[in-house]
């Protein structure tokens, strides 16, 4: 396989050229980018180098022909984003948190993305009247405690836009803390430079940053450094994984994956259920095998190292656990499952 590219691949070209995708296989991958954004980062593809065309990383970034099959019960807004925006860039659905999406724009592409309707270079983002909307929507609505800032990928803004967001939301005080979303420490490391470093640690209020991340493999040695510098600035990280087919969807990936996020200061915080995005049934793992999975980390792998299992029920009812269960029986004659399957008389 060729060197990485020096910039990110954004066609079928640029992918037959860095021999991702055979010129054969081009003609069928047309109306994959027609609907879907493209783009895979120097680093991604030096992980995709590492790992394989068949591996981990390539099958995460690198368009597929079953992009075009549609499933029933799969939905453009699987979590109902749209029902619940009071102005556009929010979504408020539970009262004491709102999202705040001043963009749509990636620096890689995941084929599964639960927004791939709504992601992309086409999409933009929030003009600078519809932030100030945005913004004021925050402003008057106090019971929002905590402001989560998505997309897109919010780090791919300037620092100056970033930091425009940070101050409105470090005065306004029923804001309590701020938490970002994003996958560019591990995607685009390069970007955590510091100016970027400067407004994340500049704010008053804690800052705490969920970051996208589904292989042990994306855990290059710059991820780990780009890790590093947030830590040091004061950032409190959280893992954000999805359990994939082919991905991760076995005990040995995933005990690796949160070993390897604790060890580079992550603290794992969810291992979301896929959520039903238009051609990501190639992806999905049903929920039975997810809670197999889980369970047989509990007793060998640190507590600190396991996220929760969730499931974001689809239309916009919620975000509930869906982790294995413990306890059989009922009130009276309680039966307790041990880590290794035995049951215990509670
Ligand atoms: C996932 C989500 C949140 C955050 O939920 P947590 O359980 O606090 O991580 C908030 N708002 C919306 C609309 C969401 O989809
Ligand atoms: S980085 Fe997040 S928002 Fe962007 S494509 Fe991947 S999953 Fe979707």
């Amino acid at each position: 396989m060729n060197a990485p590219a020096a910039s990110s691949l954004r066609t079928l070209q640029h992918l037959i050229d860095a021999r991702l995708i055979t010129p054969d296989s081009a003609p069928g991958l047309v109306p994959v980018l027609a609907k879907y954004a493209l783009s895979i980062s120097p680093e991604v593809g030096a992980a995709i180098a590492a790992t394989g065309l068949d591996g981990p990383i390539a099958r995460q970034y690198v368009p597929s022909a079953a992009e075009l099959t549609q499933t029933p019960g799969e939905q453009t807004d699987p979590i109902g984003d749209h029902t619940h925006s009071p102005v556009k860039g929010i979504v408020h659905r539970y009262p004491d948190r709102a999202l705040l999406m001043p963009t749509q724009v990636c620096a890689v592409y995941c084929r599964f993305c639960f927004r791939r309707e709504a992601v992309g270079p086409d999409y933009g983002g929030l003009s600078e009247a519809e932030l100030e909307t945005a913004l004021d929507y925050i402003r008057r609505t106090p019971q929002i405690w905590e402001v989560i800032v998505t997309g897109g990928d919010p780090l791919i803004l300037s620092a100056r836009r970033l930091e425009a967001i940070f101050n409105a939301l470090d005065n306004t005080a029923h804001v309590a803390t701020i938490r970002i979303h994003s996958r560019i420490p591990v995607a685009a490391p390069e970007r955590i430079d510091d100016a970027l470093l400067r407004v994340l640690g500049g704010a008053h209020k804690p800052v705490n940053l969920a970051i996208h991340c589904n292989h042990a493999a994306e855990l290059t040695p710059a991820a780990v450094a780009a890790l590093r510098r947030l830590r040091k600035a004061g950032i409190m990280l959280f893992g954000q994984t999805v359990l994939l087919r082919g991905v991760n969807d076995n005990a040995e990936t995933l005990e690796q994956l949160f070993r390897g996020m604790v060890a580079a200061g992550i603290k794992p915080y969810y291992l979301h259920q896929l959520d039903r995005a238009p051609g990501t049934a190639h992806f999905a793992v049903p929920i039975e095998r997810g809670q197999e999975i889980i369970k047989s980390l509990r007793g060998r792998l640190s507590g600190i190292a396991h996220p929760t299992y969730i499931l974001d029920i689809p239309g916009g009812a919620g975000k509930v656990p869906v982790g294995p269960n413990y306890l059989h029986g009922h009130s009276g004659s309680l039966l307790v499952e041990d880590p290794h399957g035995v049951t215990h008389t509670l």
